[in-house]
């Protein structure tokens, strides 16, 4: 609520400009965006990002989408990972013959989400799927459940520690048929910002468990 006022306020005072270049009525400009890298890091599997992390745009505007409910940073950040996709997701298409894909952002703890009020990849997911000018994407918030908070992650270093941080940190949703959701779909699964891929990782296979076809982790920045 706090952070809702004072981001109406700071609207007012101080229009949009760009993060980048100060250039007027944009979050985040086309040219500043051209200029941002893909991540330079090993690739994980089934995990694609668009970004690397260490770009100090990247950080910023990931930073005022999670702390500061600035829902054009999810926006954009959303629109560029869509943007990158397009081919893969056309490809993906045509083998699996037109078939809706299961978009599902990472979701929350309840308390968390209560305490934020939002979930950030849920906007990142949203403008996602608005990116492509066909309606093939589903979206659903309620098919993953995170039961409990894993912390940062990324800073636990040790790998193993890091794995047994997650295991019961989430499941599928009991009151969810998965038949119809899970079993046989190509499900996209969506986060800000990957570091190890270990939230990903563990989401992927819950829901290949439970008898998903292709689960891919996206993420805007790695
Ligand atoms: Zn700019």
């Amino acid at each position: 609520m706090l952070v809702n006022i004072y981001n109406f306020i700071v609207d007012i005072l101080f229009p949009l400009e760009c993060i980048g270049c100060k250039r007027k009525n944009f979050y985040l400009c086309e040219e500043c965006i051209d200029k941002i890298p893909e991540p330079n890091h090993e690739k994980l599997d089934n995990i694609v990002a668009c970004f690397d992390y260490q770009h100090p745009l990247i950080k910023k505007a990931i930073w005022d989408l999670k702390y500061y409910n600035k829902k054009l940073a999810g926006f954009m950040l959303g629109k560029q990972l869509g943007g990158y996709m397009q081919e893969e997701i056309s490809e993906l298409r045509q083998i699996h013959n037109g078939q809706k894909f299961i978009i599902i952002p990472v979701p929350l703890t309840k308390e968390r989400r209560r305490e934020r009020g939002y979930n950030q990849a849920e906007y990142i997911s949203r403008a996602f799927t608005e990116s492509f000018s066909v309606n093939i994407f589903e979206l659903h918030t309620d098919i993953v459940i995170k039961n409990k908070d894993t912390g940062h992650q990324a800073r636990i270093h040790n790998k193993k520690i890091r794995l047994k941080n997650m295991i019961g940190a989430f499941s599928l949703n009991k009151n969810i048929d998965l038949n119809i959701y899970v079993k046989n779909r190509i499900i996209f699964v969506v986060d800000d910002v990957t570091t190890t891929g270990a939230t990903l990782f563990e989401i992927i296979k819950i829901l290949k468990k439970a008898g998903a076809k292709e689960v891919y982790g996206i993420a805007v920045a790695h």
